[in-house]
């Protein structure tokens, strides 16, 4: 019984050696503004990286006023003062995805500006869709803590708290604010966030293409209990291909993805 329990112990202990310091002592941050990744702690070291704004990255360890971080595979040091803790950034992680919705609300100095990586995407996406006789425009990207904070007051004042709550996000609880969401349109300016783009030929085919560049219908038809908006055939959250991909074939929300339950006010 002692050999048996011993067999089943040690392999544990050894495992559990193995991970554990990393997974303890790791924290996620996202650099203030771009950020130099050295290969030592000093401003004197070379730059092996920059890291941009928007991206979780693994803090390690510190060493004064440095710190060891973690990004993508590389490994090196950062100047600590740049970095933003998940206090000061709000929201919401899962992984390395940020959810903002009307439970889950940013800071209001969280200014990431536009998203690089998700830029990059809708570049290339748009590229592609050109092939197709497509004409994509992203008409509204990143917006601060402070313009959302007036544009809500706007719509609230044409059409009631009750009413803007359905279709607007107060300050905070915007997803343009991580410079993620990307409002995106067609040749016909006219439609740009009105509900008659669904029916374009522009807003087909991001539903059946936008996925594979890593950009998810946000706020889609029928699905207003779980996001809490009215559908949007315009609004597109960049999420990575993965996620992208898995919730279009499951045809889920980010809600049910990671089963937060919504306040709907
Ligand atoms: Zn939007």
């Amino acid at each position: 019984m002692k050999q048996l329990r011993l067999r089943y112990i040690l392999p544990a202990i050894l495992l559990s050696t193995a991970i554990a310091p990393t997974a303890e002592a790791a924290e996620y941050r996202q650099a203030k503004t771009p950020l130099h990744l050295r290969t030592a702690p000093t401003a004197k070291a070379t730059s092996v990286n920059v890291i941009p704004t928007g991206v979780y990255i693994k803090e390690l360890g510190r060493l004064g006023d440095w710190s060891k971080v973690r990004y993508g595979a590389k490994t090196g040091y950062a100047s600590s003062k740049y970095l933003l803790t998940e206090a000061q950034i709000g929201g919401k992680r899962f992984g390395s995805v940020l959810l903002v919705n009307k439970q889950y609300a940013l800071k209001s100095t969280y200014a990431p500006g536009e998203n690089v990586v998700a830029r990059g995407e809708f570049e290339r996406m748009k590229a592609d869709a050109k092939k197709d006789g497509i004409h994509l425009v992203a008409f509204s990207t990143y917006r601060s803590y402070a313009y959302q904070k007036n544009l809500f007051a706007k719509y609230v004042e044409q059409d009631g708290i009750v009413k803007a709550s359905t279709y607007s996000a107060r300050a905070g609880r915007s997803e343009h604010q991580t410079g993620l969401a990307f409002d995106l349109g067609g040749k016909d300016s006219t439609l740009f966030a009105k509900a008659a783009f669904a029916k374009t030929k522009e807003s087909k085919w991001l539903e059946q293409h936008a996925h594979a560049y890593g950009f998810h219908l946000r706020y889609p038809k029928g699905k207003e209990a779980e996001t809490g908006y009215t559908y949007e055939s315009w609004h597109y959250r960049y999420v990575g291909k993965a996620i992208a991909s898995h919730l279009k074939l499951r045809d889920m929300t980010m809600e049910e993805y990671y089963k937060v339950v919504p306040t709907l006010h």
